[in-house]
């Protein structure tokens, strides 16, 4: 059982979906930086396409995502238009250079456009690139999940898929604003499940208003038997300064600190004890599975997408908000959908914002990735290594890490702490920590 440590918890800390964080974004970054960096790609380097959609059926209360209703078929429309002009442009600079091995979908929900838009979508990538049996995931929201969508799903070579469930008790849905009845998820499942698409994360929260840890340990109850295949455990985040529609959650309902450690350490052993095998800092994964098979042999990532088998450095974000990864660049599409399609049909490449990466920020965020994902790092490469002994002193007198020489190793009790021991290796956090959530 992992040990409560308050004084650890109380500084927030980034999710660290990448390094630098997106806090570190400026308008620096923009086309020309995205069209070099598409031109450092080479004839065979491997890539990963991310394509997405800010659009849902409904929005959430708690949601932190940059999403609209999609309640408009015209706007839809133009905005598969513009993905379509950006597709072109991003294919002509690579001019056939580069495999796509990877594409993911996400939103938003990708299903929130018709399932025929989706065909096209894909039929769209598959003749711009070069893609060769690509790895092919999507985010799916259940409540707009359709038969016809499960057969989209599988005519177009999709194999991984995301659902968002949150929580499965009613009373917690409701005060999320995300109603979603237990059979309407199973259904889903059964009709993904039908169609061969086995590999099924489940999104749930702990931390959630009105949720105790009976309530939580009931929804991972039905995920277990439901044969979830992954399992992502977050923390609600409540940061109505921030996310303006989390207003509508009753914040005097939420869990403290104190109960939302005792509701992920306890989420923790009910799925080990199920059989699931803990992934970074807040995934789970049946033994077998890609994610879990990634962290045995050492593929593991993170990206934007959190915890990812995708091993690719490259990593091209089509759509507003969409954000690219390259070694030494990260880049953010313009977010506003309006401009976006302006740019897109200007002819621009819509990349807004970001930050170069120098080679310490790679050698940092290389750091960063390692504690996260496998609990243990090499250090040598930053130097000073009694500098940072001397950072994490508290962390090692309380036995949550330990050194042999320049590796830095993490306990398995340090797993809630792993956030707070990574920051210790990211120079940009000294004055900004209030744009982030607390580390449980
Ligand atoms: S369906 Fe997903 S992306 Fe859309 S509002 Fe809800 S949580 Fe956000």
């Amino acid at each position: 059982m992992w040990t409560y440590h308050p004084h650890l918890l109380e500084q927030p800390v980034p999710r660290y979906t990448s390094y630098p964080t997106a806090a570190e974004f400026s308008d620096a970054v923009g086309p020309d930086e995205m069209c070099r960096a598409l031109g450092l790609i080479g004839e065979k380097d491997r890539l990963s396409l991310y394509v997405h959609i800010p659009y849902c059926q409904e929005i959430c209360w708690y949601c932190g995502c940059n999403t609209g209703v999609a309640n408009r078929p015209q706007r839809l429309a133009h905005y598969l238009e513009a993905l379509d002009l950006e597709i072109g442009l991003i294919a002509q600079r690579l001019g056939g250079r580069g495999q796509v091995s990877h594409i993911a979908f996400g939103g938003g929900s990708p299903n929130a456009i018709k399932p025929i838009d989706f065909v096209r979508l894909v039929d769209r990538l598959v003749t711009a690139f070069r893609i060769a049996r690509p790895i092919v995931s999507v985010e799916l929201d259940p409540r707009g999940f359709t038969p016809e969508w499960a057969q989209v799903l599988s005519l177009t070579g999709v194999n991984r898929v995301s659902l968002g469930v949150q929580s499965f008790s009613p009373a917690v849905q409701a005060a999320i604003g995300r109603v979603q009845p237990t059979d309407l998820i199973e259904n889903c499942v059964a009709q993904l499940r039908g169609r061969q698409i086995d590999n099924i994360n489940f999104d749930l929260m702990y931390g959630l208003p009105g949720q105790d840890d009976a309530i939580l340990l009931d929804t991972l109850s039905e995920a277990v038997r439901l044969k979830a295949t992954t399992i992502s455990l977050f923390g609600y985040a409540h940061v109505p300064h921030l996310i303006p529609r989390q207003r509508r959650i009753d914040a005097t309902a939420l869990p403290d600190v104190r109960a939302r450690f005792d509701q992920a350490a306890k989420g923790h052993a009910f799925l080990l004890e199920a059989g699931y095998v803990p992934v970074g800092f807040d995934h789970y994964a049946l033994p077998g599975s890609p994610l879990a098979l990634a962290q045995k042999d050492g593929t593991l990532r993170r990206n934007f997408q959190g915890f990812t088998a995708d091993p690719h450095d490259s990593l091209i974000g089509i759509g507003a908000t969409a954000i690219s990864s390259f070694p030494g660049l990260l880049a953010q599409n313009e977010k506003n959908t309006g401009r976006y399609r302006m740019l897109v049909s200007a002819g621009r490449l819509p990349a807004s914002r970001g930050i170069l990466r120098s080679p310490e920020d790679q050698r940092r965020g290389h750091v960063i990735e390692q504690i996260l994902c496998f609990g243990r790092a090499n250090i040598a490469p930053l130097g000073d290594t009694p500098g940072y002994r001397h950072l994490l002193e508290r962390h090692e007198a309380l036995g949550l890490i330990r050194w042999e020489g320049d590796q830095l190793i993490l306990s398995p009790e340090a797993r809630p702490y792993a956030r707070t021991i990574a920051v210790v290796f990211d120079k940009w956090r000294q004055a900004t920590t209030m744009q982030f959530s607390h580390a449980i």
